[in-house]
């Protein structure tokens, strides 16, 4: 089946996020990484610093030589990190198949999510608007048929860039007459290597498949395939080992304090946290609930529970909590499970059966969906799904917000 992969790479990511906190820093070439004199090296640089030569995994001293009027400054992690925690519960309202890189790169297969190229492509354009717009951020994207190609895509037109790249014989066509080091995994050694053989092109290692499955062996094999297009690598979803809490939150365009929406709000992200749950085998004992106000100012407020993964418990104990809170416009709403275990966890009373309560929920979701949707004059069939996330959450929530 022909697959759709998205990747996304922001640009110049740690050099732009210090630009948004201090604006004066704009069109300046920004130097992350190490103060002059310091021992160490070039995480990010601004675009602006790029002009002079200076590049990523640069030595500080290098980079001092060839821009000394640079603005040089140490990485602040914690407020990366905290800008891609944004970035990711953007990209998942459109997959919950993301293979995160990077805190500013991911791939994301929304085969499951979205019919064709053409679709995926007003998705692409999207997730680059929203992220202009809730995170003044820019950031490139590559739309393929394979991993290798989407992120040979995003790098094509770096920064602000799109590209698309659909078929095996359009990623040849792009990427024949560059440097071996050009597919992925080969690196500096395994060129070397090749160069010996006068292997330094991908043309080259097309012409001689059997000589570089020599060289290298297995891998070899790998590299002659992407040579040819050929990259059958899965996206691969975070490993529930390394989940600490499974969450879905949306940011409005326009700030909203209609608690009954906000409450079908929840009721939609809660249907997406549980299938995200189910997919991963979790189940959670606690329920979040997290909201940013309009004036930015967040809180959470969490509640334990017995050990469960259905929509149903998440969205009752949100919507308790959301109504406990104080009133006022709120731009962001989010809810999620947390202290996930992967065994469900038996809690059972006489009165209170797992049977029964699946039935329940079941019965109630779709109920609940077609009320919903008959109420704003949406389509919220494709939340049926037990275990994609089909449609697009967003855009669901934004048109339902627009019936205000
Ligand atoms: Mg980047």
């Amino acid at each position: 089946m022909q697959r759709i992969i998205l990747h996304v790479d922001m640009d110049a990511f740690f050099a732009s996020v210090e630009v948004m906190d201090n604006p004066s820093l704009s069109g300046k070439p920004l130097i992350i990484g190490a103060l002059p004199g310091e021992r160490g090296v070039v995480s990010t640089c601004s675009y602006e610093a790029r002009k002079y030569g200076v590049h990523s995994a640069m030595n500080i001293k290098k980079a001092y030589q060839l821009c000394p009027s640079g603005i040089y400054m140490h990485p602040n992690y914690e407020k990366y990190k905290e800008i891609s925690n944004k970035l990711h519960s953007i990209w998942c309202t459109y997959t919950d198949c993301l293979e995160s890189i990077a805190l500013d790169e991911a791939f994301l297969d929304i085969t499951n999510n979205f019919k064709d190229f053409n679709e995926a492509r007003k998705i692409a354009f999207e997730i680059k608007k929203r992220i202009k717009q809730e995170l003044n951020l820019s950031c490139s994207v590559g739309l393929a048929y394979s991993k290798s190609a989407a992120k040979i895509a995003s790098e094509e037109k770096k920064p602000d860039g799109y590209f698309e790249i659909t078929s095996e014989k359009d990623f040849v066509n792009l990427i024949i007459d560059r440097d071996v080091r050009t597919l992925y995994s080969v690196g500096k050694m395994t060129a070397e290597k090749l160069k010996k053989y006068g292997i330094k092109t991908v043309r080259d290692v097309r012409k001689n498949s059997e000589k570089v499955i020599d060289i290298l062996g297995k891998s070899g094999r790998f590299i002659v395939n992407l040579s040819s297009g050929i990259d059958e690598r899965k996206v691969i979803p975070h490993e529930p080992k390394d989940a600490k809490s499974i969450s879905r939150e949306i940011t409005f365009q326009q700030d909203v304090d209609n608690v009954t929406f906000l409450k079908d709000v929840l009721f939609l992200l809660s249907i997406c946290v549980e299938k995200r749950a189910k997919r991963l085998g979790l189940y959670g004992n606690g329920v979040i609930l997290k909201v940013t106000y309009a004036d930015m100012k967040s809180i959470t407020r969490s509640k334990n529970i017995p050990s469960s993964n259905d929509y149903l418990k998440i969205y009752v104990e949100a919507k308790k909590m959301l109504l406990k809170i104080k009133r006022g416009p709120v731009r962001l709403l989010g809810v999620g499970l947390y202290n996930l275990s992967e065994k469900y966890m038996e809690q059972l009373s006489f009165f209170d059966t797992l049977a029964d309560n699946k039935v329940k929920s079941e019965g109630a979701k779709k109920r609940l969906l077609l009320a919903v949707a008959k109420k704003y004059g949406v389509n919220l069939l494709p939340y049926l799904d037990k275990t994609h996330l089909k449609g697009n959450l967003y855009e669901t929530i934004e048109k339902m917000r627009s019936k205000l």
